[in-house]
């Protein structure tokens, strides 16, 4: 029996409340709370039976944030708000003794640089008050890690070269839309591009690096380097890795809109002044976008996250790839979002699952990576995101 509190009402918060809504007896009292009341009562009138309560918090204010945890006492806080309430929603957590969970690192609101570190200082916090901070607990970072960290504990002695490969061949029929918060997407992938070699971090320009990957069921798609913040963890936890690199499919059409908007400022996050008000472009922008969450309906097709992992086994170099594969059309019949919403929501609530029955439970900061991979990997299974492995194949990087 415990009581578990979701902030944050998008198209994530969706699908974490919904499966653990189907879990009473692992979820048996659930509050959603977020900036808007109305999107958390519109998503418990969907899941029905008074399964959700909810409330309104401004997850930037920590008062705020510890009056409602005093007043709901829950066992464990998930953050599916915004990359900006990290810290001040472990603030109230470490005020009132309650564990936390999240699915994105902290950012600063005015720079655009998303870093573990402002979360890691938290460990002899939560470590002094006896509490657990899991973070990065959706699908990249989440199960990518989860993925490496299976990988390493089952199929090699040593990993050496990682590969994570995000593809999302689905189409929702929109010229442009972000899969999820505008914002958040457009800042992650506008910034220069960043892998791990040799003991080293190497820059290059945004999509500077590219080429066509085959994804499984999907075929070819081309593929470009990014930045993506789990590759600063696990090189950290897998120190036997000479090479880790993140790549992600876009479709032509969606450069060419991003293109534009970089280039006439639309992307900026500095405030301009517009008839006496001053705004933020890229809040703007994200204002007159299609809602991430209303993408769902016409969305067809799959996505398709994986890890391919290059490393020694019993004295000789073998291959390994990981992956799963999710519908967005199946997504939608389910949770009514998109699988982006899907793929993150699923992991987190399994995340809460692994805490709440003290399997994923140690005193202190943790990335899931840090965690016995086992049952995790178990209950993917059992919830929606089915995985497959394939060895010794042509891992094509
Ligand atoms: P959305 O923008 O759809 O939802 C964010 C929600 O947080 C909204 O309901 C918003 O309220 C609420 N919110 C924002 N600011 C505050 C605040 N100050 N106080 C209270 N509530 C607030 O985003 P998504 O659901 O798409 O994404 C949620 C999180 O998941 C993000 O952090 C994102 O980075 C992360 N993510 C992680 C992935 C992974 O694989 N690890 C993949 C995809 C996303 P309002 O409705 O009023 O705007």
């Amino acid at each position: 029996m415990s009581k578990v509190l979701v902030i944050g009402a998008g198209g994530v918060g969706t699908v974490v409340v919904h499966k653990m809504a189907g879990l009473p007896d692992v979820f048996s009292e659930i509050m959603l709370a977020s900036r808007t009341k109305s999107k958390c009562d519109d998503i418990a009138a969907q899941i029905g039976g008074n399964r959700v309560k909810t409330a309104q918090v401004d997850a930037d204010n920590v008062p705020e944030l510890i009056d409602l945890i005093n007043s709901f006492k829950p066992d464990l806080v998930v953050n599916v708000a915004l990359p900006y309430q990290d810290l001040t929603i472990m603030d109230a957590c470490l005020e009132t003794g309650v564990s936390y969970l999240d699915t994105a690192n902290y950012e600063p609101k005015d720079e655009a640089k998303f870093e573990y570190k402002w979360q890691w200082a938290y460990q002899d916090k939560f470590k002094n008050a006896g509490l657990t901070a899991i973070l990065g607990c959706g699908f990249d970072p989440g199960v990518t890690s989860v993925f490496t960290a299976y990988a390493a504990k089952h199929h090699f002695d040593e990993i050496h070269y990682l590969d994570i490969v995000d593809c999302n061949a689905g189409d929702h029929g929109k010229a442009f839309a972000t899969n999820f918060n505008p914002e958040i997407n457009i800042r992650e992938v506008t910034q220069k591009g960043k892998y791990w070699e040799n003991g080293q971090w190497v820059y290059t320009e945004p999509h500077e690096i590219h080429k066509p990957l085959n994804y499984p069921e999907i075929g070819p798609k081309e593929s470009y380097l990014i930045y993506h913040e789990e590759l600063e963890s696990l090189v950290k936890n897998f120190p036997t890795l000479k090479r880790a690199r993140f790549w992600m499919t876009f479709g032509q059409e969606y450069l060419t809109h991003l293109r534009v908007i970089q280039n006439i400022g639309m992307a900026g996050i500095e405030p301009v002044m517009y008839n006496g008000v001053e705004i933020v472009p890229i809040q703007f922008l994200k204002a007159v976008l299609p809602n991430p969450g209303d993408l769902g309906e016409n969305y067809k097709g799959w996505t398709s996250i994986g890890c391919r992992i290059r490393g020694i086994k019993d004295g000789k170099e073998k291959t390994y790839y990981v992956y799963n594969n999710c519908s967005h059309e199946v997504a939608y019949k389910e949770t009514g979002t998109q699988a982006v919403s899907y793929t993150t929501g699923v992991p987190c609530m399994i995340g809460a699952m692994m805490y709440l029955k003290g399997t994923w439970k140690k005193p202190g900061v943790y990335n899931v990576e840090e965690f016995n991979p086992d049952p995790f990997m178990e209950q993917l299974n059992n919830h929606g995101l089915p995985w497959v492995e394939k060895h010794n194949v042509d891992l094509e990087l």
